[in-house]
Parts: structure tokens; sequence; C-alpha cells
């Protein structure tokens, strides 16, 4: 994943240029507010190693091959099992999947009452591999695909190119069965529009593709006008967030995705999201889960489904719901049935589902998926140099015992703190920011 630092919607005050000022503001009142929280939540972030055999533009971990031991990482655990809840562990590096003993520590994680996520580049992965993972209790796999890469096994020189790689991971995963398979891409100013290659293919496959996350690139040169310190001390931004040409001139926000998606699918409408911690108007973490048999979409759930949804899973498993089996999404059609009664939104989709039916567009046979997208918007500042985080971040991690927003580990392995901004002119604050 990429990191961080700029600010919002409101964020064009700073001289930083709007790549798409035409794509309307989001209004995140509208969505259902996922109640994830710091202690209990959808997902955690366990990093088993920070090695990797991949060099992504962006990335916002050192590599120096260090894999943690399965004591280490039994006692990350035991971490988290104190202090927070959360229905999956994405398992994260590095490439968690060059760490030796990874089968070993899928196995603990499910051991644990985690469903075990494996965030990887897939480059490790094979068939035999792939086996013994599920064995040991694999719930699903994040593949990361994206052109900051430079992959041997995909010459690409446009994120269409790397479709065919996607989809040979998507027919892997679903062949082995069970698993729910998804992918990250990194989007930057220079591939916005290639968003919508990625949305395209992704429609083709709602049976075996079941999320794409689109994570918008973050970089200092991309900040405005700060200065950083650390500990009082003036730092370069730059010694832990490399900057990229890959990047582009001008930051990507939510609401440009979401208009590049509706140009593939005008019904493309998010239901649920994630807040800033600072920020009222942000959506760090924006979902839309479309309902579609194999060759036809029916539509979007509303944000009441996604309440339901969140709210029966706690009430049932103690837990918010996060990266649900394939099982469970093929249950569209039930799913749909059920709530149209309680629901307009969902109604719209039994009607459009029945519709079809009725012109025999679809056989009794067809199931209905439910595909999830999501867009991640990472740490933004805001013109007075707060940091808005994710609020209710499901990527916290453990570092010596305590729990870190993992996209800036970095700064607390460096520093023993968070870096804060300073807008450039004003003068340094006694004391951090409070959001830091
Ligand atoms: S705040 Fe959490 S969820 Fe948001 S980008 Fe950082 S680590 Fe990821």
């Amino acid at each position: 994943m990429t990191t961080a630092v700029h600010d919002e919607q409101s964020d064009m005050n700073q001289g930083v240029f709007d790549p798409m000022p035409e794509a309307p503001a989001l209004t995140p009142r509208q969505y259902y507010r996922l109640p994830w929280s710091l202690t209990d939540n959808g997902i955690s972030w366990l990093e088993v190693t920070d090695a990797c055999n991949l060099a992504c533009e962006g990335c916002y971990r050192p590599h120096h091959d260090n894999h943690k031991s399965l004591e280490e990482i039994a006692g990350e655990l035991e971490v988290f099992k104190r202090s927070r809840k959360s229905d999956c562990m994405s398992l994260a590096g590095g490439d968690p999947l060059v760490h030796p003993q990874i089968v070993e520590i899928v196995r603990m994680v499910r051991e644990g009452g985690w469903k075990p996520i494996i965030n990887t580049n897939g480059l490790a992965l094979g068939h035999k591999l792939l086996a013994r993972l599920k064995e040991a209790g694999a719930s699903g796999f994040t593949f990361h695909i994206d052109t900051t890469q430079t992959r041997k096994d995909s010459a690409a020189e446009t994120e269409a190119d790397h479709n065919a790689l996607r989809t040979r991971f998507a027919k892997m995963v679903a062949a082995a069965g069970g698993m729910s398979c998804s992918f990250n891409q990194t989007v930057s100013v220079n591939t916005l529009d290639q968003v919508k290659d990625t949305m395209a293919w992704a429609l083709q496959y709602p049976d075996i593709v079941h999320t794409v996350v689109f994570i918008l690139y973050r970089s200092p040169s991309l900040t405005g006008d700060f200065d950083f310190y650390a500990n009082g001390q003036q730092i370069t931004e730059h010694e832990h967030y490399d900057d990229s040409a890959w990047g582009g001139d001008s930051l990507v926000q939510a609401r440009h995705v979401v208009a590049k998606l509706r140009e593939v699918d005008p019904d493309f409408e998010p239901s649920a999201y994630l807040g800033g911690t600072v920020d009222p108007e942000a959506t760090k973490w924006l979902i839309a889960a479309r309902m579609a048999s194999k060759d036809k979409g029916f539509g979007y759930v509303s944000p009441r489904y996604m309440e339901y949804l969140q709210i029966g899973h706690h009430l049932f498993k103690g837990t918010w719901l996060s990266y649900s089996t394939p099982k469970l999404l093929q249950r569209g059609r039930s799913t749909t049935a059920i709530f149209s009664l309680l629901d307009k939104g969902m109604r719209k989709i039994g009607k459009r589902y029945l519709g079809a039916m009725g012109n025999h567009e679809l056989s009794i046979k067809d199931k209905m998926h439910m595909q999830t997208f999501t867009i991640i918007q990472p740490v933004d500042l805001l013109p007075d140099g707060r940091a808005n985080m994710c609020d209710g971040c499901p990527d916290m991690t453990v570092h010596d015992g305590k729990l870190y927003w993992s996209c800036r580990l970095e700064e607390i392995k460096s520093y023993g703190c968070f870096m804060h901004a300073v807008p450039k002119g004003c003068k340094q604050p006694a004391k951090p920011a409070l959001s830091d």
C-alpha cells in the first residue's frame, strides 16, 4: 500500500491541481458509516516479514529481509486478542508468502479465531502452496497487482495489460475452492482513467472476483507547503516516504474514482464508508457492493442493507463483518429476497432480477453474487497540518506491544513518535498536534 500526506476534498486551496474538477463531491452522510473502531473492527493487520520479492513504487515499508519468528507472531496475536476484536486478520509484509513458515502462521491465525486473508503480489503462489494454505485455514487472498510493479509474470504497460494475470489468479483461487479472492490496485493521477479498465474486467467475473480495492497514491511532493517535525527537530519527510514519478503531479481523491467508475457502470453507488479522524467530509474507505449474475448486474446494495449485514454479523458472530466467504457472497438471491421486504433499495434489485428472469435473460440455475468495490484514500493533511487518518482504521498493526496505523509505522520506528506537519510560515507548535 502507498502512503500519505495531504488533505481531502477541501484541499485544492493550496495550489494543488484538481485532475477532475467536474467530479461531484461525495456526501458521506447518505451512506452507512461502518461501526468499526480501534477495539472492535472488521480487520486487523499482521506484518509477518519485511522481505519482498518485488519493489512496488510508493511502498511504505523498507525491505530488510527480516522474517518475524513464530514466537514474535504469537506475541503480536496476543496483543490483538487482548485489545481488539476483529473478523479477519490481514497477513501482510513485505510479501507474507516469502516467509518460510507462512503455512504455520496461517494456521496460528485461524486457530486464534480470525479469518486469515493473505495480502500478496502472488509471485510466490503456486498450486501446491495454495493447497497447503487452504488446508491451514486461509480464508482468502488479496492480490496486489498494478503498474507500480515490474513483474516477471506480466509485462504490462497499462492496468488493462495486467487483467490476464488477474484472471489467472482469480481462476486459480476459485479452482481451489472456498476462499475469497480480492485485488488491490494503487491509483495515481497517471492511472486514474485506467480504473475503468479494471472495473470493466471485474464486472465480467462477479462469481470469482469478490472484491476490487483502489488505493489512492500519496506522496510527499503532493502534500502542499508543509515543514515536518519529529521530537522538536525539523525533518525531511522524504526520508521515509519515497517520492515516485509514477505518482504524477496531483492528488487523486475518492470522488474522482467514483466518477470514473460511473463511466463504466452508471449504476455504481457506494453504500458504506469509514470517515476521517478530523475531516467530517472525508470518505477514507468507501464501499460499494454490486449484486450480479455472471452475465448481468442488478444494481448496488443500499446503505440499509450494509447496516443489517454488519449488525446481523455482530449479533450472531460477535464481530463486524469483513471479507465475506464465497458461500455467503453467492447467496445474493436469498438475501435480496429477504431484504426486499425491509428496504426500497433492495426491492429495486429484486425487481430487476425478476424482470431479467421474466425476459428469459437468466435461468433459475444462475446465482446472484455480491461483488465489492472499495476506494481507500490514505492519510491526508488538512491545510492546518492535521493528519486526517481513517477513523476506525482496519489496518492497525502491532509494534512493541502497541497498536499503530500500519501506514505510518516507519515514523515510530525512526523517531519513536509520529512526525507532524506545520504549514510553511507558521511557527512550530511546542507540542505535536492532537491528531498525531
Ligand atoms: S489509517 Fe489505517 S486504514 Fe487508513 S491508510 Fe493508514 S493504515 Fe490504512
